[in-house]
């Protein structure tokens, strides 16, 4: 077996690359097409200063903050904010495109951006915290705009990074609701947004689950990864009866094959600020959590968690991608080749940025819906391009990310010629 090279900073590239190639060559794209739909429209870097408190003193600290906007032939950019030590310029291009093939996959006008800085907000109290979301912003404002680039969040951001966001940019271009995303209610926030990408991911994993004839009483479910969006697929799926049976954060995991209350866990973390040590529940590492017997499993922490190191100890008979790239392009194959069922990232987690465009056209028409409607309106947006997606796989025979690629580009492709791009 070919050894991978795990360095995060060429990883996501290369298996991105790697995706869209086969995608090209099924759509016979020409090299100067290909050119075109890989090149990103603008790439920024900037330095981000801010004040920090240590051991009693004041001291200037510099980050690096990015953003790459990819390609906005269907509509303005669209993309999250990571606030992650991990974060660089290689890493935010992968995942700008990827979200540049997202929403054209689930067919909103918008194109595909990313941004982040290389931090970890951990360490910062909320002060420093406010002053670089704050200075950030600063230097985002010539390139964002309500019609041009709308953030939202991400791993490491929130509702109050954005709201911080808002005011900053309210500052000097006047009071924008719809400059970023999932916002605070209070500042016109759309209700179900916090809990859409996870919802997403149990809707379509439970759609999965019913085409491989997979009850929810019979399935056994892992989820890696117990953020925004992992909580919020555990919740969803238990809802509909699956057992979770393990769950990690970035301290480790907990397991237990009788089935672990969602309820508990979420009471524990709350207490505690972590699953470790989650009373009727035993420890395990987040390796061995990817290779623990079951149906289903989730990976919703970060990339490349499933490499070619671990690929073929994976068990579980359906992998659904809530994380953006949890499983790199030589451990997708070895998952094909052993006949695991793969939901990709571009179709698994796009209830996020389906969420964050109804936010936006809620903004702009300045008339918000309720959680039912937005939750309805997301459920079936994202059962018709899951069909759509899986009669494109049956009609050319090939697995589910070969045809959302392909559904995708398709669409882009066609947007940068009509446009003359
Ligand atoms: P989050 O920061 O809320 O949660 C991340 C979780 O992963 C936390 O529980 C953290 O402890 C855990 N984690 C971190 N490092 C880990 C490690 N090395 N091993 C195991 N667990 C680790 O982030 P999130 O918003 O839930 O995003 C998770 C993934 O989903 C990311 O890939 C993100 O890009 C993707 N995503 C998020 C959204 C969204 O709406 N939040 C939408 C689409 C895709």
């Amino acid at each position: 077996m070919l050894s991978e090279q795990l360095d995060k900073k060429c990883i996501c590239q290369e298996t991105q690359r790697h995706f869209l190639n086969r995608a090209f060559d099924r759509l016979k794209l020409k090299e100067a097409q290909r050119e075109l739909l890989l090149s990103s429209f603008r790439e920024t870097q900037v330095t981000v200063p801010v004040t920090l408190r240590h051991n009693g003193e004041n001291r200037l600290h510099t980050f690096q903050g990015y953003r790459v906007q990819h390609n906005h032939a269907r509509g303005p950019f669209k993309g999250g904010l990571r606030f992650h030590p991990d974060v660089n310029m290689g890493e935010i291009q992968a995942l700008a495109q990827l979200m540049t093939w997202k929403t054209a996959l689930v067919d909103i006008p918008f194109g595909g951006a990313k941004g982040g800085i290389a931090v970890d907000p951990a360490q910062l109290n909320e002060t420093e915290l406010e002053e670089l979301s704050r200075r950030f912003c600063q230097k985002m404002t010539p390139i964002i705009g309500v019609h041009d680039d709308i953030p939202a969040p991400d791993i490491g951001t929130n509702p109050q990074v954005m709201a911080w966001m808002l005011d900053e940019y309210s500052k000097s271009r006047g009071y924008r609701t719809a400059i970023v995303t999932g916002k605070p209610m209070e500042m016109g926030g759309c209700a179900g947004r916090l809990e859409a990408t996870g919802y997403g991911v149990a809707h379509l994993t439970h759609k999965a689950a019913a085409e491989m004839s997979l009850t929810p009483e019979q399935s056994r479910v892992v989820v890696q990864g117990f953020g925004n969006v992992g909580s919020h697929t555990a919740i969803a799926l238990a809802h509909k009866g699956y057992r979770i049976i393990a769950l990690s954060d970035v301290n480790g995991g907990v397991v237990n094959e009788a089935g672990i209350s969602i309820d508990h866990a979420l009471a524990h973390i709350g207490e505690s600020g972590t699953l470790t040590g989650l009373p009727g529940t035993s420890p395990i590492s987040n390796a061995d959590l990817l290779e623990l017997s079951c149906e289903i499993l989730v990976p919703a922490a970060l990339e490349a968690t499933i490499n070619c190191d671990n690929a073929d100890a994976i068990q579980a008979k359906l992998v659904v991608e809530a994380a953006n790239m949890p499983v790199t392009h030589r451990a997708d194959n070895q998952l094909q080749q052993r006949g695991v069922v793969v939901v990709p990232d571009l179709l698994a987690n796009v209830g996020g940025v389906l969420a964050s465009y109804y936010e936006w056209v809620q903004n702009l028409q300045q008339f918000p819906w309720d959680r039912e409607t937005v939750l309805s309106r997301l459920e079936s947006r994202l059962s018709r391009t899951y069909d759509a997606v899986a009669i494109l796989a049956n009609e050319r025979q090939v697995d589910m990310r070969c045809a959302a690629y392909e559904l995708a580009i398709r669409r882009v492709d066609q947007a940068v010629q009509l446009r003359g791009f």
